[in-house]
């Protein structure tokens, strides 16, 4: 399957405006008072590169990583490299990394209505779950993008949703479309380090993220070289090293409506 890497947002007006508005729409406002500065490493999409390399090397810390998942993309070659397997995503299930959700099929929540993302994303745990993975409390849009009812529905079903514009999480952050740093580019690493400067001084929460771990990665992904050092900086600069998941229980993120449902079934 292939699916096209390279956003091509609606540059139109009503394009424009539908991006700002749904920034200020069905938020979720985060509580942040830590001790320390947390932060999740996690890989989108995923290569298996990162389901091997990038496990490896977080786990060499005794660390654990976020994988955002699309399961139609599974075993497939793509522009970063062939994505990770039915067997390799369950043997991070195994080895305690948190298998979180993208959509099934890569769609873009900017172009979808609320039904049609929550289909999607719906669809994506099922065969998840289906693997070995427990159902996904962690979502990231595929694009970053998300259209005011997508934003909606799939808010009822995670914790915290991702997106892709820089920030950190603090007091009122939205966890329904939340700040990430990506290790992407010729200035992935430094653009990582000097966010985790930042998360530092304000015990705030960063989530960074990446796709393949190589030595010659895509325009996506990042060396393993790097990756070590990011981690290596981590420990020394005090962080809690946490997955999504267990990053947002640790803030105390509020559960959804329907995970409350869920619990009290
Ligand atoms: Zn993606």
């Amino acid at each position: 399957m292939q699916i096209d890497l390279v956003y091509h947002p609606d540059r139109t007006l009503k394009g424009k405006i539908r991006r700002r508005l749904v920034r200020l729409a069905h938020r979720r406002a985060a509580v942040v008072n830590l001790p320390r500065p947390l932060i999740s490493f996690s890989f989108d999409d995923a290569p298996a590169s990162a389901a091997t390399i990038g496990a490896q090397l977080l786990e060499a810390h005794g660390h654990r990583g976020t994988y955002y998942i699309s399961a139609a993309l599974a075993g497939h070659d793509g522009p970063m490299g062939r994505y990770a397997n039915a067997e390799q995503i369950a043997a991070l299930a195994q080895a305690g990394h948190e298998i979180a959700c993208h959509t099934y099929s890569h769609l873009d929540c900017g172009q979808a209505n609320g039904a049609q993302a929550d289909e999607d994303a719906a669809l994506n745990d099922e065969v998840l779950r289906a693997w070995g993975a427990p159902s996904a409390t962690s979502f990231a849009y595929p694009y970053g993008d998300v259209s005011a009812a997508a934003k909606q529905a799939l808010a009822h079903r995670f914790t915290t949703l991702r997106a892709l514009h820089h920030g950190l999480i603090e007091t009122g952050s939205d966890l329904n479309q939340a700040p990430a740093i990506g290790i992407e580019g010729p200035d992935g690493e430094g653009a990582a380090l000097r966010w985790m400067m930042r998360a530092a001084a304000k015990k705030a929460w960063l989530i960074l993220y990446t796709h393949d771990v190589a030595e010659s990665p895509s325009e996506w992904g990042c060396t393993p070289v790097a990756l070590e050092r990011l981690i290596a900086a981590a420990d020394r600069l005090g962080f809690d090293v946490a997955t999504v998941a267990d990053a947002a229980a640790r803030i105390g993120a509020p559960e959804t409506a329907r995970q409350s449902a869920r619990a009290a079934a």
